[in-house]
Parts: structure tokens; C-alpha cells; sequence
């Protein structure tokens, strides 16, 4: 995953583009990037890590220009390294391009391999170089028919950001994986992975680019076109469920409201005598809040979350166990003592923070603990850009719901129904990817993807 901004018009291109990341931290913490134009001239600065530590005044500063573009990564393929942090730069006869991307392209390994195979050199183990080498090689006298030409040549899921020369472009895969909208301000124009990006530097929201829309934004203003006509939402639901800011709109609906009516179903179809329900903080809040509303039970934060914990810590001494769970989540143990608690989780995944978490409930007192769980059992990877593991490593590919149930060492275990996590939504069911849940991928796959996918349905 990754969050993607771009502003094209604007005096302050670089400051208001590291504002946009600064609200998409959450869609990745490994790495930052910004680049911006100005007057032919191109300027760039990245750096590992969060977007608050990598600039300061000056840096900002120095990147000049009225266009700007820039990357919050979270590694899904390609190694964790400074080599491959976005936005991804060169320049070429034609002048410079820079591209930020979120989302996967499953055919990458091929695209590659052929292009090495005809002596193409790779600078990056990222799938977003592809499109740079295949913009580089074509020769249309109008860069909005070499844009067509190239991504109509990609597969799986991007949502992309580009600087062509100054221009900026925004385009999606033709069935919309990933979110991407369109906003402007004072006259300038903004394209971001999350409405959070737009609301911060209050630009306002115009539209979300459409599934295999391009949109070209340079002097002549924008001009939208289309990749392919052949074009159908599969829109990830998983944004919805844990990916997403609770205070965007995705897909033209807004994640808190949608994770609480997630919540409200949940208590419809599976009920549970208790005493309180609490959330897995921060991912299981609204949706147990909307469990709570539904039921009639009290909600309580049975657990506090230390906000200033990275992604990595080291482990001091040995002596405290489940250290990385316990420095993340501390429970209250006056609230839990004796309870019957119904816990409510967005996902499991691996489930085994789950059993961790579940565990220190227990020794903080909790009578019963019973799970509720926002998404259908997750049984198959995702190959557009969510950072599921392989299908082994995924407990409910292999395990039922009550082997789940007695490994994370829960008294009960529900799972929302894939219908009933459809009917949550606005939009239709037919407009979302739910292929982690039911295994119906929406794009071709490479062969070796499909492989898997047999195995697992064995
Ligand atoms: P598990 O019990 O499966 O080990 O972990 C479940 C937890 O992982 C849930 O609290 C869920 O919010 C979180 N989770 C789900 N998807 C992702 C993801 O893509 N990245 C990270 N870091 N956490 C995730
Ligand atoms: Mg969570």
C-alpha cells in the first residue's frame, strides 16, 4: 500500500504537497518522497521513515515550483530501501518524469523480463519503474497517446501519479483498485489517495478519477481521457475495512460511518450475551461503536493504545513477554474485571496478534470473551498492493472458524457474512474487489498467481 498526492498551479506546490502526505502517513511509514517543477528545473528530496522527520523549513524551501508530487510507501514488492523510494525520478531525452504509485501490477515480472531481455536496465525492484521504461520507449508526438499506450499495457491495480514535463497526471486501472480524487484549490488542482489529504490544506473535493480515466493537467487545464472503454468497478474493500482514514470519503462514501453500519450488521447477525463491548483499538473502534449502538450493550475502551510506538522497537530484555503486543495495547483492568466482553476486531489476518491481545484480556480479568469481526474470513492473498501474507500464512485458509476460535483462545467467534458486509455499502456489491474473502480475483492473473489460487480452493 502507499498514499499518493499531486498539485499542479500552485506557489506552494512542495509545502502543501508534504501537508497531503503528512494525512496519508497511515497508507505507509517506511518511506517518503516529494519532487517538484520548476521551470524545466526538477528538485527532489526523500528519506526512510515519516514524512515529519524527513523535511524541515529548508528542505521545503528548496523545493521549488508549482508542481509538485509526492509518496508515502508501505512495501508490499520490491525490498525495503532507500533505492526504492517514490516518487521515482529520471530524466530522459524527452525531459524529466517522476511517478508516484499505489497498487500492484501483477504483470510486472513480465513486462520486466521481456524489457531487460531487449536490454532495458532496471534501477529499482519496484513495479512503478515499469511504467517510467515503457513512457521512455514510446515515440507519439502527443505524451497523452503515449500515456494510453503504457498503462493500457499494465495489469493489476495502480492508481498512479505522474509528472510529465511539468505536467501532472492522475490515472486509475481500469476497474478502480485503489481510491485516487481529484480536489482543487485556489484555482490549482490536487490529486490524492484520501479526501483526508484535500480536507487538510482545504481544498475542496471535486470527483474521484473514474475507473480507467486519465487525467491531464497542464496549461491548457485538464483534460480527462480515457484508457480503455472496457471498464468495471472492482473497487478494494479492505480500504474500507482497515485501510483507509475514518474521516475520508472513498468511492464517494465515508469509512467511519460505513465501519459503523459493518458494526451495527455484526451485532444484527451474530448477538451475544455480555456485559460491554470494546474495540480493538484503533482499527475495531467504529465498528464497535456501531456494534454498540445496535445491541443496546455498553461501550467501553477495555484497552488503551500508546500512540508513540514505530513500526520497529527492539526488544530490550527478554524477560517481558508478548513485548510487542503489550508495548502497542495496555487493557484497563478495573473495566474487564469478572466482565463478559464481546471484543470487536476489524480483521484477522494471521490471527496471531489476536491471540496475543486476547490473552492479556484474560489476565486483566474478563470473564468471557467473545469476537466479533468486521470482514469475512480472509482465506486468499491479495495481489493489488494489501499486505496480506501467502495463503499459508493466512489462519483462516486453512483453519474453520471454531479452530480459530480455540487458537486465538476465545470463548466465541463470529465473522460479518460476505453478504452482510456487502449490504453495509453504498454502492453495489458487484462494485467491489472481495477476492480475499471468495477468491474472485477481477483482473487476469499471471500463471503463477493462478497456481496458487487452485491450491487453495483444494
Ligand atoms: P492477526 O491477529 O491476524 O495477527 O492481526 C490482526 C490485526 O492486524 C488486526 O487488528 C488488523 O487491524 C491488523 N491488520 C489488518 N490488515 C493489516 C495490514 O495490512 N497491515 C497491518 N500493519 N495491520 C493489519
Ligand atoms: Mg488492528
Amino acid at each position: 500500500m502507499c498514499g499518493i498526492f499531486g498539485i499542479y498551479g500552485h506557489k506552494d506546490a512542495a509545502s502543501l504537497t508534504y501537508l497531503g502526505l503528512y494525512a496519508l502517513q497511515h497508507r505507509g511509514e517506511e518511506s517518503v518522497g516529494i519532487v517538484s517543477y520548476d521551470k524545466k528545473r526538477v528538485k527532489q528530496h526523500q528519506s526512510m521513515g515519516l514524512v515529519n522527520d524527513a523535511f524541515d523549513e529548508k528542505t521545503l524551501k528548496s523545493l521549488k515550483g508549482s508542481t509538485a508530487l509526492g509518496h508515502v510507501r508501505y512495501s508490499t514488492t520490491g525490498s525495503s530501501t532507500a533505492k526504492n523510494i517514490q516518487p521515482f525520478l529520471v530524466k530522459h531525452k524527452k525531459g524529466h518524469i517522476a511517478i508516484a504509485h499505489n497498487g500492484n501490477i501483477t504483470n510486472a515480472a513480465d513486462i520486466c523480463q521481456e524489457m531487460e531481455d531487449a536490454g532495458s536496465i532496471f534501477q529499482t525492484t519496484m513495479d512503478s519503474e515499469i511504467i517510467v521504461h515503457l513512457l521512455a520507449k514510446l515515440r507519439y508526438k502527443d505524451y497523452k497517446e503515449s500515456l494510453v499506450d503504457a498503462l493500457s499495457q499494465l495489469q493489476g491495480a495502480f492508481s498512479v501519479v505522474m509528472m510529465l514535463n511539468g505536467a501532472l497526471i492522475g490515472a486509475r486501472d481500469s476497474f478502480g483498485i485503489r481510491p485516487l480524487c481529484l480536489g482543487k484549490l485556489d484555482g490549482a488542482y490536487v490529486l490524492a489517495s484520501e479526501t483526508c489529504a484535500l480536507d487538510l490544506i482545504h481544498a475542496k473535493y471535486i470527483r474521484d478519477i473514474k475507473p480507467g480515466e486519465i487525467v491531464c493537467i497542464d496549461k491548457n487545464g485538464l483534460k480527462s481521457i480515457r484508457l480503455t472503454n472496457k471498464t468495471r468497478s472492482a473497487h478494494c474493500i479492505f480500504e474500507f475495512i482497515y485501510f483507509s482514514r475514518p474521516d475520508s470519503d472513498i468511492y464517494g462514501e465515508n469509512v467511519y460511518l460505513t465501519r459503523k453500519r459493518l458494526g451495527a450488521q455484526l451485532a444484527k447477525e451474530s448477538p451475544v450475551k455480555a456485559d460491554i463491548v470494546m474495540p480493538i483499538p484503533d482499527s475495531g473502534n467504529y465498528a464497535a461503536l456501531g456494534f454498540a449502538e445496535e445491541s443496546g450493550l455498553p461501550f467501553e475502551a477495555g484497552m488503551i493504545r500508546n500512540h508513540y510506538v514505530g513500526r520497529t522497537f527492539i526488544q530490550p530484555t527478554q524477560h517481558i513477554r508478548d513485548f510487542r503486543v503489550r508495548v502497542k495495547l495496555n487493557p484497563i483492568k478495573n473495566v474487564l474485571k469478572g466482565k463478559r466482553i464481546v471484543v470487536v476486531e476489524d480483521s484477522i489476518v494471521r490471527g496471531t496478534t489476536s491471540r496475543s491481545r486476547v490473552k492479556t484480556l484474560r489476565e486483566a480479568g474478563a470473564k468471557e470473551i467473545h469476537m466479533r469481526v468486521s470482514c469475512p474470513p480472509i482465506i486468499s492473498p491479495c495481489y493489488y498492493g494489501i499486505d496480506f501474507p501467502t495463503e499459508k500464512e493466512l489462519i483462516a485458509s486453512k483453519r474453520t472458524v471454531r479452530q480459530i476460535r480455540d487458537f486465538v483462545g476465545l470463548d466465541s467467534l463470529k465473522y460479518i457474512s460476505l453478504d452482510g458486509m456487502l449490504e453495509s455499502m453504498l454502492l453495489p456489491g458487484d462494485k467491489f474487489c472481495t477476492a480475499c474473502f471468495n477468491r474472485k480475483y477481477p483482473t487476469v492473473l499471471p500463471k503463477q498467481f493462478r497456481k496458487n489460487i487452485l491450491e487453495g480452493e483444494k
